[in-house]
């Protein structure tokens, strides 16, 4: 069996552990958590990052750092996980679907102006597959209506846009560890990037139960008190020990994903050509990081019969996700501005091919096959 997915492990992570255990401090903020904060700021010019529980904490957080009140109204892609608009939910948010693009699977920028209402607070852009939303028009909207940007880079460490990135362009922005993403921690984590001033204190104290814990660490108050809401969101040590492993090795692993999406990429674009099946789009601003290969068939029936085919032989192919606008609790906490042209429509068509690091070539190979044999 070909596993669709394996969590990024490279030699190290064992090691960092047993450090990180026999440190005497494996919660929050420990030595393993400065190391990779510190990598994060140099690596990503960022001014400013911190570890969370999970990506879903990161945007829980990003939802408090920006005050979401009851009614507010948050603009995303139906065409996401659905942490992304529960994050929202929890303080109260409508959410408000908007059509994606076709080519990249992310939101259509030029279908977020006409969803803005006077209760408007926040867009959501959602770097489907590590592979950027059109940043520039966004931002631009944003400022011309003073709205908030928080991009969900969940799935895009790594990738860049114009040079920058994913994660650093709007206010704040957010990075899964998950088994299933790029880089991994130990259990589960997150990152949230803050990329104005004005945030950086108040986040750190939301992610220290609505305590000023750090500022007394930093000497710079002599009592730490309970000073605002929050919840408890660092990221253990043994899980960020775990992460160092990873990053450490980051550009090794990066490199093998992409030669890996290259090899799927050249092998299966026969067929693109003659029409059978629809490769991934990577506009030329954007730079990606190879999170997912995925394939595009006819329709929904050739999906399934397809994923029935793969599975048959031993391959773990998967499909995701069902457009949030449809289901049971989209409907109760959202709606969908104007048509839903591709949002449902391609996503039935999109099936995911097993990538990770260390996915052997002759592996990729057996998978490029079993498909010409079911296409041919
Ligand atoms: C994986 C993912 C999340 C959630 O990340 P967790 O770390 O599992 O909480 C959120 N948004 C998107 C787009 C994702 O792919």
């Amino acid at each position: 069996m070909i596993l669709f997915n394996k969590p990024t492990c490279t030699g190290n992570e064992e090691k960092y552990i047993l450090e990180s255990i026999k440190s005497n401090k494996i919660s929050g903020d420990g030595e393993f958590t400065k190391k990779c904060h510190n990598w994060f700021e140099k690596k990503l010019r960022c001014k400013k990052v911190l570890l969370t529980t999970s990506c879903t904490h990161a945007l829980e957080m990003a939802a408090i750092l920006l005050d979401i009140q009851e009614g507010d109204e948050v603009i995303m892609p139906s065409y996401t996980f659905v942490s992304t608009a529960n994050a929202f939910v929890l303080r109260g948010a409508k959410i408000v679907f908007v059509d994606i693009r076709p080519d990249t699977m992310n939101i259509d920028e030029t279908k977020i102006e006409q969803a803005i209402t006077n209760k408007t607070k926040v867009i959501v852009p959602v770097h489907y597959a590590g592979v950027a939303c059109e940043m520039d028009a966004i931002m631009n909207i944003s400022h011309r209506y003073n709205l908030f940007v928080v991009e969900d880079a969940a799935q895009g460490m790594m990738s860049t846009y114009k040079g920058k990135p994913l994660g650093t362009i709007g206010h704040l922005g957010t990075y899964s560890f998950h088994e299933t993403k790029n880089y991994t921690s130990a259990g589960e984590g997150g990152l949230l990037l803050i990329n104005d001033e004005k945030f950086f204190q108040r986040a750190e104290i939301i992610r220290e139960k609505g305590t000023n814990r750090s500022l007394f660490f930093r000497g710079m108050v002599d009592k730490y008190s309970w000073v605002d809401v929050g919840s408890s969101y660092l990221m253990n040590d043994i899980s960020a020990a775990y992460l160092w492993g990873n990053l450490e090795k980051a550009d090794e692993i990066n490199q093998n994903r992409l030669n890996i999406w290259k090899k799927y990429y050249l092998s299966l674009k026969e067929f693109e050509d003659r029409g059978l099946i629809k490769l991934p789009i990577i506009p030329n601003e954007c730079i990606q990081n190879a999170h997912m290969f995925y394939i595009k068939v006819k329709n929904l029936d050739e999906r399934t019969a397809l994923l029935e085919y793969l599975k048959k032989n031993d391959i773990g192919a998967v499909f995701h996700y069902i457009p949030l606008h449809s289901s049971l609790a989209g409907v109760k906490f959202g709606y969908f501005d104007g048509e839903d042209i591709f949002t449902t429509l391609e996503s039935e068509k999109l099936i995911r091919l097993p990538m990770y690091f260390g996915l052997k070539e002759n592996d990729v190979v057996y998978i490029i096959n079993t498909i010409r044999n079911y296409l041919i």
